[in-house]
């Protein structure tokens, strides 16, 4: 699994929702065990593997070194994995836009349909603060998230995508940011706009239909 931790790391970085200096995480659940692969290196863009360490979902480190600013926010994966039988993937970025939204701990509301086609038509909240991984930050997390929604901000911190694979995982974080800098653009005209509820569900159902029939252009 280590080599599929830095094919999603090297997605991530593909996908330019990450900061410059490309901080973040990128755990994988091991299917059907008690532990998870996830990035001991301090960043991101060309993670090595041999900087992947396997980790218990109590927190042991089980094999592999793990860096004691890197230690501190596997509680933040963990968590979510010993909470949610269903989550498989949880990404941690500092991507800009986003995380201009967490500095200012002001959600994202569902301002492109892409949030509303992919579980998330209420937009991203915000945990409140607590310092990085700490049981504070945990808690905050844990009381903010929303069921069946992929994605939360972390008050002056950054942003935690968290789905079923990495795929999902990683589009999410890119359709987030894509909101994100939307809105920040959108300032100066006006500020964005929330898609009205009842369209909402209807870009739901057309993206459900078109998924269900295939994508062919007729
Ligand atoms: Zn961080």
């Amino acid at each position: 699994m280590v080599d599929q931790v830095i094919e999603v790391a090297n997605k991530v970085v593909a996908s330019g929702a990450i900061s410059a200096n490309g901080h973040g995480n990128v755990s994988l659940r091991v299917p059907g065990g008690d532990e998870m692969y996830f990035t001991g290196g301090p960043s991101l863009r060309n993670h090595l593997p041999e900087a992947v360490v396997r980790v218990a979902l109590d927190g042991t480190l089980r094999e592999g070194r793990l860096p004691p600013i890197q230690a501190a926010v596997v509680a933040m994966h963990t968590a979510l994995y010993a909470d949610r039988a269903d989550i498989g993937c949880v990404l941690h970025t500092h991507s800009p836009f986003a995380t201009a939204f967490a500095v200012a701990r002001r959600p994202i509301g569902c301002w492109i349909e892409a949030l509303a086609m992919f579980g998330l038509p209420d937009g991203v909240p915000v945990a409140s603060y607590g310092p990085r991984g700490s049981e504070h930050a945990v808690a905050n997390i844990r009381a903010a998230i929303v069921p069946g929604v992929p994605a939360l901000l972390l008050a002056n911190h950054g942003v935690l995508l968290f789905h079923r694979t990495p795929e999902l995982a990683v589009m999410i974080g890119a359709v987030v940011e894509e909101a994100a800098q939307a809105a920040i653009n959108a300032v100066g005209l006006g500020g964005a706009v929330e898609i009205p509820e009842d369209m909402k569900a209807a870009a739901l159902q057309r993206a459900m239909a078109f998924e269900h029939r295939g994508t062919a252009h007729t």
